[in-house]
Formats: C-alpha cells, structure tokens, sequence
C-alpha cells in the first residue's frame, strides 16, 4: 500500500515537473505562431536598402514568455538572432500584465477572470508577481536587463538620450547590436497607486500605455465597457509621467481617452502598435480623423503586423497600411509597431523584416520615406522624447 502512494506521489510530482518544463513552451507554441509561408521573394535592391536601414519597433510582447532572447527558437516571433538576421536595431519591449479571459476587441469587463495569471504560476515566476501588476512589469523589466548583462556584445537596454547615442555610436562599429527600450501595455501596471510610475521609471520604464482591452482606474479602453475618457487619477498619472519625461503610448486606449490626453499637454502621443481604420475598419483601430489630430500633435503611429490591426498579415498588407498612413499623416508620422509575441499570428517573424522592405519598394514607396518609417522617425522621436541622461 505504502508503495502504490509512493509511486503515486512520485508519478504525480513528475507530471508538475513535465507540466512545468513544456507547458510554458507548448503554450507559447500555440498563442505566437507565424502564418505558414514559403520564403517571400526579395529583390536585390531591396536586401542593399534594408541593409543600410536602421530598423526600430514600438512594440513586442516577448519579455511575458519563458524564452531566453539571447538564443534563437524556432517559434515565437522575436529573439536576438533572430532580430540580427532581420537587421533590428531599436525594440520597444512592452510589458504585458493583466489581459482578460474571452478577450475581444469589442467589450471586455475589467472584472473579468485574469488569463495572465495563470500564466505566471505556470512560468514559475516569483510570488510577488502573482497578485501584484506592477512586480510583473517590474519582473519583466529585469529579465531585459538581465539580458543585456549577458549579452551585453549583442543587446543594451536604452533609458536616455545620452544611452540611445551611445548605442548609435557603438552600433556604427558593430551592426549587430540592438537596443531595447522598457514599455508597460496598460497602467493598471501601477496597482492604481501614482508612486509606482517612479519605481517603474527607476526601473528602465520609458512608455507607458494608458489602456489595454479593459477600463482601468485611468480610463476607458477602446475595447471596454465605459467609453469614458481620463479619470481624476488618470490626469493625475499622465501628469506625472510627462513631468519624468515618460512617452504616452495611446493604443488600445478609448478615443475620449485619447482625446483627453491631447488636452492635457501638447507633449508628442504614440500609438505603439495599431492600424487606420479608413484602411481596416476593425474596432482594434480608432478613427483617422484622430490619427490626424494626434500626428499633428508630433506624434508617431506605428503599424501593427496582425490581421486584427490590418485585415491580413502578409508583408504586402502591411506595406499597403503603411502607404495608407503616409498619405493620411505624412511619413514623417508613421513607425513600425510589429506587436511580435503579443498573442497574435503574423505572416513572418522578425528574421524577415527585409519583406517589408521589398513590398514597400514594390508599392512605389521612396527610399527616403522608406528609412523613415522602419526606423528613421523612432530615433528622432527618441531624442526628442527621452529624458536627457
Ligand atoms: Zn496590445
């Protein structure tokens, strides 16, 4: 009897280890896979231009999975090698911290059951994490910087002015370093607590979004319930985070929010990751005419690479969203805003960002407006943007 327990007992703790060791694995596998495609065809004028571009992307999720980025898999969407065979310079790594069960891009209950959470508990992440939004974004953070004290060759974290120069001067000598930047994806990141924007800023923490799919203590999301516009306590947040030089990423955000948040400063806006709706009518996008209000505001609107953003995924689609935002904003507003590893299936990884290039080429593009958008007005948004040490 004894025996039969033991061997039990055993059997048991060695299904939790197998859980445990692929679960995180086989998960990812399912929520951030790639369309299957045959290896798109690249001109040769294509590949010389992309090789001369510095490449930078506001937003990629890949700091919520169990991958180390200093190796290359063979899924997700975003790794160092992977990034160095697309020719990626500057990532924005957003933090992912709460995300509601059923999501949609319709109507999401803020009281609705967290997927997020188990998520962490199966990652084996530490217990402050579980209950705690801002010890998410703040594990995050530190799995970047942990990378970069690793692999401090190939990958730095960006914080300042004085950081992203050092970076263009380091990346002149050595192409395949890459620079990575700290965001938050919803300021329920903040506990509803304004002190954890300095804790999050001491922390590496440069962009904070206001909103993901759900009304928070700040405010209205565009996927949520309400409707409504900035809160009391989200005046107060933004506040605040334009008083530390942090960049306010609207995406997901209600369109009361967004426009409250135009009012309030006449600070630059990003939308870190979306499409125009007047291209893909998808209740993801808000409406063109405030797009225009926000770029002429300074702002950076960077196309997403997902069918939910763009009505497709190929790179041809994502050349024609960015051609559309080119003609409704001008080139000098419109970024790449990928959203690689944030649960989302798109038609190539970042290995192969050079099909951009070459749909872009294709679609009548310039090469001066080409440089812009895949990094050009990052770089210059970041020295305007970043606080200066
Ligand atoms: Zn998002």
């Amino acid at each position: 009897m004894k025996k039969i327990v033991l061997t039990l007992l055993v059997l048991f703790v060695a299904l939790v280890l197998v859980a445990l060791g692929l679960g995180p694995a086989y998960l990812e596998k399912t929520m951030n896979s790639v369309s299957p495609h045959s290896p798109y065809s690249v001109s040769e004028r294509a590949k010389t231009l992309h090789a001369s571009l510095l490449i930078g992307d506001w937003h990629a999720d890949s700091a919520l999975w169990d991958r180390d980025l200093s190796k290359e898999y063979d899924y997700g969407h975003a790794d160092i090698p992977r990034m160095q065979q697309g020719n990626m310079a500057l990532q924005m790594f957003t933090t992912v911290t709460k995300s509601p069960a059923g999501q949609n891009y319709d109507s999401n209950k803020t009281s609705a059951r967290d997927n997020i959470t188990s998520l962490v508990v199966i990652q084996g992440w530490p217990i402050k994490t579980w209950n705690s939004l801002t010890e998410r974004a703040l594990f995050q953070a530190e799995k970047i910087h942990n990378l970069a004290r690793r692999d401090g060759e190939n990958f730095m974290v960006i914080q300042s002015q004085t950081d992203l120069a050092i970076f263009l001067e380091r990346r002149a000598l050595n192409p395949s370093l890459i620079g990575g930047l700290l965001g938050t994806e919803g300021s329920h990141a903040l506990d509803g607590n304004v002190d954890n924007i300095q804790r999050l800023y001491d922390s590496g923490f440069r962009m904070m979004s206001l909103q993901h799919f759900f009304d928070n203590k700040l405010g209205g999301s565009l996927h949520g319930l309400s409707g409504l516009g900035l809160t009391e306590f989200g005046r107060q947040a933004v506040t605040q985070m334009l008083a530390l030089d942090i960049m306010i990423d609207v995406s997901h955000s209600s369109e009361s929010v967004v426009r409250d948040t135009l009012g309030l400063s006449d600070q630059p806006l990003l939308v870190s990751h979306t499409g125009f709706q007047g291209h893909c009518d998808s209740p993801r996008n808000i409406s063109d005419l405030l797009m225009q209000k926000i770029a002429e505001q300074g702002g950076l609107i960077a196309v997403g690479f997902w069918d939910g953003a763009i009505c497709d995924n190929t790179p041809k689609s994502v050349a024609a969203a960015i051609n559309y935002g080119i003609q409704l904003v001008g080139a000098d507003h419109v970024a790449l805003g990928s959203d690689f590893d944030g649960s989302i299936t798109p038609g190539f990884d970042t290995s192969e960002l050079v099909a951009i290039t070459h749909e872009l080429l294709e679609s009548g593009a310039t090469e001066s407006q080409i440089r812009q958008v895949m990094g050009g007005n990052m770089v210059l948004f970041l020295q305007n943007n970043l606080p200066k040490h």
